[in-house]
C-alpha cells in the first residue's frame, strides 16, 4: 500500500539504481504483530522487482540516519532546537490523524458489533422457533 506524504523523508530519496522516487509503503509481515512501513523505489513498486535490483529501506532506519548526519554534522545548536520542535509538530499532526483513523474505525466496529448482535439474535430466534 502507496502511503506517500506523510512521512518526513517522503518524496526526498532518490533510488541509487535507477533514479526514480523512493516512496513509503506499508508492509504487513504475517509473523509480526504491527505493519512496518518501508521506502522503495518508485520504479520498482509500479513495474515489479525485474524493473530495478534496489532493496527497501526501513522507515526509522532511513529517518534515524538523517537524524543524526542533521545533529551531529550539520545544525548549530539554535538549528538543532528549531529542528526538533519542527519534528515534534509533524510528529504531533501525524500522532491527531491516526487518533481520527482510530475514532473512525472504532466507530464502524461498533456498527459491525452491533449487525453481528442482531443476527445472532436473529438466528437465536429462529433456531428456538425451529424455523432452521
Ligand atoms: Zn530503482
Amino acid at each position: 500500500m502507496r502511503d506517500s506524504g506523510r512521512y518526513l523523508l517522503s518524496g526526498m530519496m532518490d533510488c541509487g539504481v535507477c533514479g526514480a522516487k523512493y516512496v513509503a509503503a506499508m508492509t504487513i509481515h504475517t509473523n509480526k504483530p504491527t505493519p512496518h512501513v518501508y521506502f522503495y523505489c518508485n520504479n520498482k513498486l509500479r513495474h515489479g522487482k525485474e524493473s530495478c535490483a534496489s532493496k527497501p529501506v526501513n522507515l526509522a532506519i532511513a529517518e534515524g540516519v538523517i537524524m543524526h548526519t542533521l545533529v551531529y554534522t550539520l545544525l548549530t545548536e539554535e538549528e538543532i532546537k528549531k529542528f526538533i520542535q519542527a519534528f515534534n509538530e509533524f510528529a504531533e499532526s501525524d500522532t491527531e490523524e491516526f487518533e481520527r483513523k482510530r475514532q473512525a474505525l472504532a466507530k464502524q466496529m461498533e456498527g459491525v458489533k452491533k449487525k453481528w448482535l442482531t443476527s445472532s439474535v436473529r438466528y437465536s430466534r429462529a433456531l428456538i422457533q425451529g424455523a432452521l
